[in-house]
């Protein structure tokens, strides 16, 4: 694949102030104008090199904005204080009332409840779907679709969206294909494969240090100018900017982002394998039995591998908090939602992030209460860990 995303961070260099070797951080909420009339140039919408206020944007969002942009091969990115700032932004842009979303139904739970419950509010609908059958997404498209919304690697049943497919579909109906990739940052470069938008959580891989939530929308320069437009921008009306000292630490963090992606991928894989190996029913996307094992293949840059994510289903409910309970007493991570830390962290999805979708609708997706998520971390002996994991195992007779 052309794109090398993590070359073209390496090139970023930043000179500080003071010729610090890292920009210095604009501490700052407003910004002051050397003339009166520079500033109603600036609310006029002509904001090109001039500050206005923080909300609007800052010099540490920028260059933040600006490496994620590099990161995704889009031609800008703005920075949110959420992932779910950068998810609502885009949506309130896209779409207005009596307007339309084609959304896969696996997708992180907070996403969902947006759709499925709040935007109810505005008239705006969603239309879920297995987004791996294409014949079911195109058949969701109505006149007043504005965007076929899904997640590269899902949430958490990690199934592979073809994005190429889908950007072909979005572009023969003049629609928008909106990809969040928290979940393949590197691995999967979505701008590149077709789609419009791409969002992130960074609070999750791209930061890394489980320290704070914040967010990102890539795309064009027009779209990225368009949720802060001062008149009409979603973003800048609604309000969910990151702080400077956040975007600062996140910038920071990101420089690390291709290391540890590839160690994270490493270690999944390997107990991905040993899993399946035992017999459990391990779905990890670079496993063959994987629905979407060759597609990912197809779609990805291999370096980065196949994520970070695996899930198993521990049979019960009973049993999965067991499990993680056992598992948590041994120090081999926490019993906690959210992914892309240093240990390993682990939830029962029915029962936590994905328990805003309604009982019947997750068995009808595949998702059971006995669902173990795990995001695993960068231990250094993975090797140790697995027997570790296999003693807690056979202590809550899963084995
Ligand atoms: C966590 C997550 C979000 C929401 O991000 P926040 O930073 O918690 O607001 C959205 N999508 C996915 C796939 C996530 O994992």
């Amino acid at each position: 694949m052309a794109h090398k995303p993590f070359n073209n961070i390496q090139d970023l260099q930043y000179f500080g102030e003071f010729g610090g070797v890292n920009p210095s951080i604009s501490d700052s909420s407003t910004y002051t104008f050397l003339s009166a009339k520079t500033m109603f140039d600036t609310f006029e919408g002509n904001t090109e090199g001039c500050y206005l206020y923080s909300r609007h944007s800052s010099p540490s969002n920028l260059y933040l904005g600006e490496a994620l942009a590099q990161m995704e091969g889009t031609e800008a990115a703005n920075v949110y204080a959420s992932g779910m700032g950068a998810i609502s932004s885009v949506i309130f842009q896209l779409c207005a009332t009596d307007e339309h979303i084609v959304s896969s139904r696996t997708i992180y739970g907070g996403t969902y409840a947006l759709m499925k419950n709040f935007l109810k509010k505005f008239r705006i609908g969603t239309s879920f779907v297995d987004i791996t059958d294409l014949e079911a997404v195109e058949a969701a498209i109505g006149p007043n679709t504005k965007m076929i919304y899904c997640e590269s690697v899902s949430n958490p049943l990690l199934e592979v969206a073809d994005l190429k497919a889908l950007s072909a579909l979005a572009k023969k109906h003049g629609i928008a294909l909106v990809v969040d990739n928290t979940f393949s940052p590197l691995g999967i470069a979505p701008a590149q494969l077709g789609a419009d938008v791409v969002i992130h959580s960074l609070t999750k891989f791209i930061n890394g240090s489980s320290d704070c939530v914040a967010g990102a929308v890539c795309g064009t320069t027009e779209f990225c100018l368009s949720l802060k437009d001062v008149n009409d921008g979603a973003a800048m009306l609604l309000g969910s900017t990151l702080d400077s000292l956040r975007a600062a630490s996140i910038l920071k963090n990101l420089r690390t982002l291709h290391l540890r992606m590839k160690k994270h991928s490493e270690n999944a894989l390997y107990l991905a394998q040993k899993f399946e190996g035992l017999g459990l029913r391990t779905v990890y996307p670079g496993l063959a039995s994987h629905k979407g094992h060759a597609l990912m293949k197809g779609q990805m840059n291999a370096e980065y591998g196949f994520g970070g994510l695996l899930t198993l289903d521990a049979g019960n409910l009973e049993t999965a908090n067991a499990l993680m309970e056992e598992m948590q007493r041994n120090n081999l991570g926490y019993l906690a939602v959210s992914l892309g830390f240093y240990k390993t962290l682990f939830s029962a999805s029915g029962s936590s992030t994905s328990s805003e979708i309604p009982e019947e609708e997750r068995e009808a997706m595949g998702l059971s209460d006995g669902l173990v998520r795990f995001s695993i971390g960068l231990d250094n002996d993975i090797e140790r860990t697995y027997q570790i994991m296999l003693q807690c195992m056979e202590k809550v007779g899963l084995l």
